[in-house]
């Protein structure tokens, strides 16, 4: 599947700022979140906060409205 203006989507691995717990993520941000991916990604959900938890969503949720045409 051929998407317009955007680079295939890889799988990275990294790990944890907090905790160094192995972690893979997307090398792009499949929502839109870049600020909030970039932040909250290399952090496990063990070491993620409720509080930067729900920024997250919200980013994620933000960008998917956003999106909501062009995604499925
Ligand atoms: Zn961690």
């Amino acid at each position: 599947m051929k998407r317009r203006g955007r680079g295939k989507i890889g799988i990275v691995h990294t790990s944890c700022k907090r905790c160094s717990k192995p972690l893979v993520m997307t090398n792009r941000s499949i929502y839109g979140a870049y600020v909030a991916k970039t932040i909250y990604e290399q952090i496990c959900s063990s070491c993620i906060t409720s509080e930067e938890h729900h920024d997250l969503l919200r980013a994620q949720a933000g960008a998917i409205l956003e999106n909501g045409s062009s995604q499925k």
